[in-house]
């Protein structure tokens, strides 16, 4: 496992993504007013802890404080979100981050670790058709490569469980991969179960 620093973020960018190109989606789009997960967002403390089974990266980080988003672990967490086969990296939704933060508090709350399996993050569209290709349920125009999706997986709960919290949550699009993972994205709300 790498565990993902400050220190030794850099080295990691100059390494394996010193060609990426880094697009601004900006940080705009975390608000939907009225949701669950808006009004949960003061109460909560911002922290992630995230672990990419794909490249072995951990992160635990707090990416909010009293001055706002904090750079460095904003780009910590679009790092480990990265297509790692391309080694693209995108700025990802910040409401997915929110979404983490609340998911992993009530993880807490119920015995469990908080850490969050990150099993797809951001997605170029090459990464996405060679996905589709294989088999694997991905939508042409998937949220993932809109930088607006997360497949999880929590460490120690039920996979039914998460997929009901993220409905209940209201982030956007709740997709249940039944005894797999969950599908979330920020885009319009609406869910599904495969
Ligand atoms: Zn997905």
């Amino acid at each position: 496992m790498t565990l993902l620093t400050r220190r030794t973020f850099l080295s990691s960018l100059a390494g394996a993504c010193a060609t990426a190109v880094i697009p601004s989606y900006g940080l705009a789009t975390a608000k939907r007013p009225g949701s669950r997960l808006d009004r949960l967002v003061p109460l909560i403390d911002p922290v992630v802890d995230l672990h990419n089974p794909h490249t072995g990266d951990t992160l635990t980080t707090r990416f909010h404080g009293p001055t706002g988003y904090d750079p460095d672990a904003v780009a910590l967490i679009n790092y480990l979100m990265r297509d790692w086969r391309e080694a693209s990296i995108v700025q990802m939704d910040v409401r997915l981050f929110w979404a983490l933060a609340v998911i992993r508090q009530a993880a807490m709350k119920d015995g469990h670790s908080g850490l969050i399996h990150l099993n797809s993050g951001y997605r170029t569209k090459k990464t996405n058709d060679h996905l589709r290709s294989l088999g694997y349920h991905t939508a042409p125009s998937s949220m993932h490569i809109k930088a607006q999706a997360n497949d999880i997986v929590v460490e120690g709960a039920k996979v039914a469980d998460i997929a009901k919290f993220v409905e209940w949550l209201q982030v956007g699009g709740t997709g249940h991969y039944r005894g797999s993972f969950v599908h979330m994205d920020s885009g319009p709300i609406r869910q599904w179960s495969e």
